[in-house]
Order: structure tokens, then sequence, then C-alpha cells
């Protein structure tokens, strides 16, 4: 679905036209970039698919929180998470019987670092770059996140021979440039070649506004998306992920246009929870009104990605009673999803407590496209639990820790 979506420029361009005009500096570039900017031969995205899990009577329910279609991140921690505690789980002093087949194997650093190894290995057979070639890595340079990163720099190093170059966008400008052929090069102090070519643009960053503090950072991000290098993902891959597409995908018949198998569409839909659109093309009166009578039963969302950008409660409240309707026009309004708590303990900065739990699943999805041939798998989870009092903020906000599913017959 996501990939069908990517592919429609046209749907694109009209689902946010007006999102791009309502927030500039930010939707409204990655938008120009898309209209200037033609799809490549093979493209690459590595996708998760964030879920809450809700109980109505005795049945339990996933419902998708969002899609994140640009710097998914966690697949290296995560799968090490699973590993300490399988480990953990056999270790004489754990108080529970817990088997190895309750703690499910998670493959999400080998399977994403798979699809980028395919859709590396398709680029050198297409283009036979004369130069030896690299998957570019774009970086925030301040990341913290870096231990995921190296993950996967190992895990393609150790597994597939391929080596990663971890720059910035500002590094870009000063490193990198596109060739006659439309092959992105750069300046490389390795030991084998002082210059290299690059097969994948896989980004770690560009996905807020703070990664292009001026436009230096832009121009980098152009140049990539003019060249011929599979960038992870699009910049229409990356306007999928948007707040707005997602509320768009929840009006009737928008699932079943990309996904024409009964099947796969219901089985999507059923993880919806409801959005509504604060458009002015709309009539969003009734919308406002029903937000504004019960705003706990509601989260208003800006097209940001990252935690902590989200409104709840009276700020939600004071929010939709002052925007004008064109900032109103910026975000979507999401039904509150109220997902099942459970009580576990919490370990960070090395002191552990009993907390009362909320945890969000992340499936990762990864998707490797030549020409018009798709291939998509499932590619390991990622599960983050946080206090249930809080309503927003993840890992790396300090707020959430990271965690890995535990099956047990319900109720425990
Ligand atoms: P971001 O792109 O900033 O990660 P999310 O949509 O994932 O945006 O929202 C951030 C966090 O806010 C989620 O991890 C979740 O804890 C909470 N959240 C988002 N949407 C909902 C919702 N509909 N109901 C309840 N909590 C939500
Ligand atoms: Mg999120």
């Amino acid at each position: 679905m996501v990939h069908a979506i990517a592919q429609n420029q046209e749907y694109l361009e009209q689902t946010l036209s007006e999102t791009a005009q309502a927030d500039p500096d930010f939707t409204g570039r990655l938008f120009t970039m898309l209209q200037n900017t033609k799809p490549t031969d093979i493209q690459l995205a590595l996708c998760r698919y964030d879920y809450f899990i809700t109980q109505k009577d005795d049945a339990h329910e996933l419902r998708m929180v969002e899609m994140n279609c640009i710097s998914a991140s966690f697949a290296g921690l995560s799968s090490k998470t699973t590993e300490l505690h399988r480990h953990l789980s056999k270790h004489p002093s754990c108080e529970f019987p817990i088997s190895q087949t309750q703690l499910p194997e998670n493959d999400a650093l080998a399977r994403l670092s798979n699809g980028i190894a395919v859709a590396h290995q398709m680029f050198i057979d297409r283009y036979k770059p004369s130069l030896p070639t690299v998957v570019l890595m774009v970086i925030q340079p301040d990341e913290r996140n870096v231990f995921d990163q190296y993950m996967i720099q190992s895990e393609l190093w150790n597994t597939h021979n391929i080596t990663v170059v971890r720059l910035s966008l500002s590094n870009l400008c000063t490193n990198g440039w596109v060739d006659d052929t439309g092959i992105f090069c750069l300046k490389h102090d390795g030991v084998s070649a002082d210059e290299v070519a690059v097969s994948i643009v896989y980004f770690r960053a560009g996905y807020v506004p703070d990664d292009y503090p001026s436009e230096k950072e832009w121009s980098a991000r152009e140049m990539l998306e003019k060249s011929r290098a599979v960038k992870c993902p699009s910049v229409a891959m990356q306007l999928v992920g948007t707040k707005k597409i997602q509320q768009v995908l929840d009006k009737e018949g928008q699932v079943e246009r990309f996904l024409p198998d009964k099947a796969d569409s219901d089985a999507v839909r059923s993880t919806f929870a409801g959005q509504y659109s604060l458009s002015m093309k709309d009539d969003v009166e009734q919308t406002i009104r029903m937000a504004l009578e019960r705003p706990e039963n509601f989260v208003l969302k800006p097209q940001r990605e990252g935690g902590g950008n989200n409104l709840y409660g009276d700020n939600l409240k004071k929010a939709l009673e002052t925007m004008t309707p064109s900032q109103r026009a910026a975000y979507v309004l999401m039904e509150r999803i109220s997902p099942v708590t459970v009580e576990n303990v919490v370990v960070r900065n090395g002191e552990h407590e009993r907390a009362t739990v909320v945890s969000e699943l992340g499936i990762f999805g990864v998707h490797v496209v030549e020409d018009d041939q798709v291939v998509s798998y499932a590619a390991g989870a990622l599960l983050r639990s946080k206090a249930s009092s809080h309503d927003d903020g993840g890992v790396a906000a300090g707020v959430a820790v990271l965690d890995s599913p535990l099956l047990v017959e319900w109720p425990m």
C-alpha cells in the first residue's frame, strides 16, 4: 500500500497541497522537491508500523498509532533487547517460568540490513559504477542513537561485505557531487580509494526541520534527490508517512484504492483508529465541536516526526480555540487509543522500578522495488514500553524503554 501511494504523484500532490501551504518551511519544501524529481528505477523503503493493543470485552485488537516511512529506528537495539530477555529468562535467578517460545525471535537487524544489501546489489548490477561503491547513511551531526546505526553498519560489513559511510547533510555539500551519469560520488579517505560511488542513501536524518538549519542542508538533500542513488526513502515515500496521508487513508475507499484485494484492505483497515481532517476544504465544524466537548478522547497531530509534538487535553483545546483555519490545516485530529496496561519492571539508569506500563509494538517492513517488481516482507519487531501516565514521548526522549514481546495466555 505505501509503495502504491508513493508511486502516485498526482494523489500525493492533491492530498498534500494544502498541508504544504500550511507548513511551508518543511512539508512545503519536501512537496516542492517531489514536484521537481523523478522516481528512480530501484527503490528501497525501510518502514515501521506502530500499534497499540486495545481490549474490547475479551477480544484484543491492534490499533495503528502511525506509519514511519523515514528513519524508522531501533532495528539493531530491538534485536539486542530480545536477545537480552531470552538470555535472562534462562538465568537460574529468573523468578518466572518463561519458555523460549514465549519470547519470539527478532530478526529485525538481519532483515533490514538484507533489504539494503539487495538494493545495493541491484544498483551495482544495473549501473556498473566504475568506483568502489558504498552505502551512505545520512546522520544528524549530534546523533545520540549511534549504536543502533553502528549495528546496521557492522551487519552490512560482516554479512554482506558492504562499506557504510556515515555523514551529515552539511558534510555532503563539501564532500559529494553528482557525476555526468547521475551517480552520486563522495570524497573518501579510506585506504583503498579516495573517491567512492554511492548506491543507497539511507536517511537517518532529514525528517525534522532542525535537520535543515540552513539552505546548505536543503541543497545537499536536493543534490541527493536528483542523483541516481537509491534514496531510502524517496521524498515521495517520506511524504506517504505524513500524518495527513494517514488521516486521509482512514476515509472510505482510500485504503481499498491502493489495496484492491479485499482481505488485505480489510486487515489493514481493521487496525485503524478514527482520524479527522482539519482542512479548510472540509466541513470541520462538527469535528471541532466533538473535540472541544471531549478533548481527552483525541490527539492533535502536526506534520512532525520523532515524538513530543502532539497535543492532548487542555493544550489540544487551547490550540483548536486559537488557531486560524489555515494554521489548523497543518494538523490532523485522531481518536485517542486506550491501550491495555500491564504491571512491569522498568530499568533505567541502572535503577529498577515497578510501573504500570503501556507498550507500543512496531513491525518493520522492507520494500524493495526494481521497475515493476515489488518485494515486501515483514522484518522483525520493536516493543517500547512506558509508564501509562505519559501521553507522548519515546525512548530518545527518555520516557519509554526498549522492551520485547512476551507471549502469554490472557488474562494472566
Ligand atoms: P511521532 O511521529 O512523533 O512518533 P506518533 O503518532 O507516533 O508521532 O505519536 C507519538 C506518541 O504519541 C506515540 O508513540 C504514542 O505514545 C502517542 N500517540 C500518538 N497517537 C496516539 C493516539 N491516537 N492515541 C494515543 N496515543 C497516541
Ligand atoms: Mg511515533
